[in-house]
């Protein structure tokens, strides 16, 4: 193994994500094992000099300083493009230990990235692809048009493949929640009791009762609305959203439906 001061050097100088890094050195640049990588805590130099988060009041203050509107250029990247405090120092401290992370790894990327793919220009929706279109070729094996690709894979691959695993995890979660409070010889116990009292009352549900009871009609209420039809206000988005945000979405038409039939329609 290289020794600390070498680690440091080498760690500086290669971006996280690399090929080195993935198929592996032998040392701490080169593996995600953790037993492989210096102990960062132990050396004060390095680790302490990480600008750490300032209180809860200080931060919007701190992002000020740290972030400027018009300096988001390749040179700072990503520490000119992290907002939040927690997530510079944490950064940091990961890429020191030469381990790979999202930042470096998407810079790694944007060296090789395909234009096609870029601007929406490329898909691979059905076996007649992959189509690619340019201005010689207007138009994919099917017949859509640049408008109709680059919409369709931000609709589809943007969002609604996002969506949908958050609503199983949703779901899951809402799941769980059920069957701790109806089966205590699984094992799963509610933790934090009054946070679902809090969401409970949120949610407008009686939350001045037995709180197993209070856990099965939240887990209900939660698992209805996602069967909710799309053309009906989401109960949770009524719940849970910023006032502002949803007066503009009704403005517009926009309200979301239930999260099943949002995705299904979207399709
Ligand atoms: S552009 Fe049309 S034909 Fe080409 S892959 Fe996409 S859906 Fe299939």
């Amino acid at each position: 193994m290289p020794d600390r001061e070498q680690l440091i050097t080498s760690t500086d100088e290669v971006s996280r994500g690399d090929v080195e890094s993935v198929l592996g050195r032998g040392d701490a640049s080169g593996s995600n094992d953790p037993d492989a990588h210096f102990d960062v805590h132990a050396n004060a130099r390095k680790y302490y000099d990480i600008a750490k988060s300032p209180p809860p009041e200080g931060v919007f203050a701190w992002q000020r300083e740290h972030i400027r509107t018009h300096d988001q250029g390749a040179d700072g990247y990503p520490l000119n493009i992290i907002l939040d405090p927690a997530m510079r120092e944490m950064y940091q401290h990961v890429h020191a230990q030469g381990l790979t992370n999202v930042f470096d790894r998407w810079q790694q990327q944007e060296k090789i990235r395909c234009t096609f793919c870029t601007q929406g220009l490329s898909c691979q929706l059905c076996a007649q692809g992959p189509c690619r279109i340019n201005p010689k070729v207007p138009r994919g094996a099917c017949g859509v048009d640049a408008h109709v690709m680059v919409a369709r894979n931000f609709v589809y691959r943007h969002v609604t493949i996002g969506t949908a695993a958050n609503i199983f995890h949703a779901q899951q979660a809402a799941r769980t929640l059920k069957a701790a409070a109806e089966e205590p010889e699984s094992g799963l116990t509610i933790r934090d009791p009054d946070k679902l009292l809090k969401y409970a009352e949120m949610a407008g549900l009686n939350s001045k009762q037995d709180v197993n009871k209070v856990a099965r009609t939240f887990a209900d209420w939660v698992l209805a609305d996602m069967g909710r039809p799309y053309y009906e206000e989401a109960a949770m988005v009524q719940a849970f959203a910023p006032a502002k945000r949803k007066e503009l979405w009704r403005k517009l038409k926009l309200f979301p439906g239930g999260g099943n039939s949002e995705v299904a329609f979207a399709k």
